[in-house]
C-alpha cells in the first residue's frame, strides 16, 4: 500500500478523536533545528462541528485488536485497515510541516497486539522526529490505557501534550461499550502523567534557582520535559444515559484531582449498527455546546459546579447558555455597579468575559465607565446591559427584570451543527483531509470570490493544491 492510501485511511480514521486543540506552550526556533510552537494556539483551527483540524491528525494504525462499540475502527468491522511504519510517519510530519501545512502532529492509535507494542511504535516514530529531525514542533501524543509506566515516561519525554481518554463518564457504560477497557486502566495512566509532570516541573525550577544539591544530579544532557503543554481526556456524550450533571462534576473532579489542561466533549456520532448504542442518527452539538460553555465557567470564570447544575435539574437549558442561566437564578446579585465591583461580580455578568473585566478594572481607574465605554472595551452590552448599573444608573431601563422577562431577552438556542459565527466560515459536515470543499481560496481561483486568486498561487485547478503535493519530492525530505 503506497503512503497515500495508508495517509487517506488514517488520518480518515482519527477524526473523531477531538481532544486537541493549542499547543498551549512556547517554544522558540533553536538554529540548525526544525520548528517551534506558540502557546497562542497556532496549531488549530475548527471545522463546523468544532472538530480540530490544523494538527497532522493521523493514528499509527487503525488496526485494533479491541472491539469498542462506538468505534470506526473496532475489531468486527471491514475497514480498510493500514499502518505507518514509524520513520514513514516521521518523514512525512516532517515533509508536512516543511510546507507549512500543519505545525505539528496529533498522534493516536488503535491497540496493535497489546498496548505496550503500540506504544512502542510510537515512541520509535517520536524518537525519530525529535532526535533524527530535531523536530521542535507540537507533538499530542495519546496514552493507550494499559500501557507499561515505562513505555509512559519514554513518551512523555517525546510529547508536547499527551491524553488518555476515558471515554465514557461512568465505568457502567465503559464496561458496556468499551469492555476491553477498565477505569484502573485509565486512570493509571492519568495518575502517572501528573505526578511526572510535577515532579519534572519542580526539578527544573530547583535547577533554573541553581539549588547546590541539584549540582550533583543535574543530567548530562539536557532533558526534554515531561509533557510541557499538560494532559487532556475526552468524553463521549450522548452515547449512554449520564446527565449533564454527572458529565460536569466528573470534569471537575478530574481538573482537581488530575490537574488535567482540558476535558474533551465529544458528541457521539453514530458509525456502528450495534443494539449497544442508542437510536440517534444525529450529531448532538448542542449539548456538546452547551458542555463546553460550562467548562468554560468551571476553569474562567471562578463558577463551582454547583452554581452551574444540580441533581434536580440534571441537564443544561438547551436555551440559554449556562451563565445567562446562573444569573437569571440569582437575581439577588445584580444589578452590578461596573465602576466598583470587584471583578469576581464582573465575571458572573452575562455578556462580561474575562477580558472584558480585566479592561474594566483598568478602565475605570481614569474614567467613569458608562455604555459608549463598555462598547468601546468589547462588552456585549445588548446582553449586559440587563445586569448592570453605570454611576449608579441602571443600564436596563425599561426592561422585564424578572426571570421570564429577561429569559425572553437572552434565550439563543444553538443550532445543531452551526457553532456561532464559526458556521459562515467553514463547510458543514466532518471536515476530510482529502475530500475536495469549496474554501475561500477555492472559491477565489474558480472566480466566484471577492477577489481573484494571486498570480501563481496554488489551485485546484494546476493539481498543486492540497496533501497530494506533500508527497511529491520537492525537498531534501525524503517520504
Ligand atoms: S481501542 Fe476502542 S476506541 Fe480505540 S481504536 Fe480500538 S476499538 Fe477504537
Amino acid at each position: 500500500m503506497d503512503l497515500l492510501a495508508k495517509l487517506e485511511i488514517l488520518a480518515d480514521a482519527a477524526k473523531y478523536d477531538v481532544a486537541c486543540t493549542s499547543s498551549g506552550i512556547d517554544r522558540s526556533a533553536q538554529a540548525g533545528k526544525l520548528g517551534n510552537t506558540m502557546a497562542a494556539g497556532c496549531c488549530h483551527s475548527f471545522a463546523a462541528d468544532g472538530r480540530c483540524i490544523t494538527l497532522l491528525k493521523v493514528l499509527m494504525t487503525n488496526v485494533c485488536t479491541y472491539d469498542c462499540a462506538y468505534c470506526v475502527n473496532r475489531a468486527s468491522n471491514e475497514v480498510p485497515r493500514a499502518a505507518f511504519k514509524p520513520r514513514e510517519l516521521a518523514d512525512l510530519t516532517v515533509s508536512f510541516y516543511r510546507r507549512n501545512y500543519i505545525e505539528g502532529l496529533f498522534l493516536s492509535s488503535g491497540v496493535i497486539r497489546n498496548p505496550d507494542h503500540t506504544t512502542e511504535l510510537m515512541i520509535q516514530t517520536l524518537a525519530i522526529l525529535r532526535e533524527e529531525h530535531g523536530f521542535r514542533g507540537y507533538i499530542h501524543a495519546k496514552a493507550v490505557p494499559g500501557t507499561s509506566p515505562e513505555l509512559i515516561d519514554q513518551l512523555g519525554h517525546l510529547a508536547d501534550r499527551m491524553s488518555v481518554n476515558l471515554e465514557l463518564p461512568s465505568q457502567r457504560s465503559l464496561r458496556l461499550l468499551a469492555p476491553e477497557k477498565d477505569k484502573q486502566h485509565i486512570l493509571a495512566p492519568m495518575k502517572q502523567i501528573r505526578d511526572s509532570i510535577a515532579v519534572d516541573e519542580d526539578t527544573r525550577a530547583l535547577m533554573r534557582r541553581n539549588a547546590t544539591y541539584m549540582t550533583q544530579v543535574n543530567p548530562k544532557r539536557k532533558e526534554r520535559a515531561f509533557v510541557p503543554a499538560g494532559q487532556s481526556t475526552q468524553m463521549i456524550i450522548g452515547a449512554t444515559p449520564e446527565s449533564d450533571f454527572q458529565i460536569l462534576n466528573l470534569s471537575a473532579a478530574l481538573y482537581r484531582t488530575l490537574s488535567l489542561k482540558r476535558v474533551f466533549f465529544s458528541a457521539y456520532t453514530p458509525v456502528n449498527d450495534d443494539a449497544r448504542l442508542p437510536d440517534a442518527d444525529a450529531v448532538q452539538l448542542n449539548r456538546e455546546h452547551r458542555l463546553y460553555q460550562a467548562d468554560w465557567l468551571l476553569r474562567f470564570y471562578r463558577f463551582d459546579v454547583t452554581e452551574i447544575i444540580d441533581e434536580a435539574h440534571p441537564f443544561l437549558d438547551p436555551d440559554l447558555d449556562p451563565k445567562a442561566n446562573w444569573a437569571i437564578n440569582n437575581l439577588d446579585f445584580f444589578p452590578v455597579e461596573v465602576n466598583t465591583a470587584p471583578l469576581e461580580s464582573l465575571l458572573r455578568v452575562p455578556g462580561i468575559g474575562v477580558r472584558g473585566a480585566r479592561l474594566i478594572m483598568r478602565a475605570r481607574r481614569t474614567a467613569c465607565l458608562r455604555e459608549s465605554e463598555l462598547r468601546k472595551l468589547g462588552i456585549a452590552y445588548k446582553r449586559a446591559r440587563f445586569f448592570i448599573t453605570c454611576g449608579g444608573v441602571y443600564a436596563g431601563r425599561g426592561a422585564d427584570f424578572s426571570p421570564e422577562g429577561l429569559r425572553a431577552q437572552l434565550a439563543a438556542p444553538v443550532k445543531g451543527g452551526a457553532h456561532g459565527r464559526r458556521s459562515a466560515k467553514t463547510t458543514p459536515g466532518q471536515l476530510s483531509l482529502f475530500k475536495k470543499t469549496e474554501t475561500p481560496e477555492k472559491l477565489r481561483a474558480a472566480g466566484k470570490g471577492p477577489r481573484a486568486l494571486d498570480a501563481g498561487a496554488p489551485s485546484a485547478a494546476d493539481g498543486s493544491f492540497g496533501w497530494q503535493r506533500a508527497l511529491e519530492p520537492r525537498t531534501t525530505v525524503a517520504v
